[in-house]
């Protein structure tokens, strides 16, 4: 009886990146063609969101973008602004876009109040 050994999957059978997004931030941030960048849901992904809401947090000088009091980091959340027109749900996690502040940090009382 003769075996016949399975090929050793070569790496390129397994999409590291596929052509949708570009992996950057050691895998932890995903970047779409169009731009958008979307935290990736792992541990690696969520650290990098909570630094960005960090970032985002300090600039606001510490104050809530919806209600404009005393935001605390651990109560801060990822706030998105939206793009009119077509694509307007989709999300997007950059904290700068065209050399512009985008999205904003916000309470999540704030941020669930406003659906
Ligand atoms: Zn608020």
């Amino acid at each position: 009886m003769t075996f016949r050994r399975r090929p050793i999957p070569r790496s390129h059978d397994y999409p590291e990146s596929s052509l949708r997004y570009t992996a950057i931030l050691a895998g932890s941030v995903r970047v779409y063609p169009d731009g958008r960048e979307v935290c990736v849901d792992s541990l690696a992904g969520w650290r990098e969101y909570k630094r960005r809401v960090k970032v985002m947090l300090e600039r606001q000088g510490g104050h809530c973008s919806l209600c404009g009091k005393k935001l605390a980091l651990n109560h801060a959340t990822f706030e998105h602004q939206r793009r009119r027109g077509m694509g307007a749900a989709w999300r997007d996690d950059r904290i700068v876009k065209d050399g512009q502040d985008w999205n904003r940090a916000a309470h999540w009382v704030c941020n669930s109040a406003k659906g």
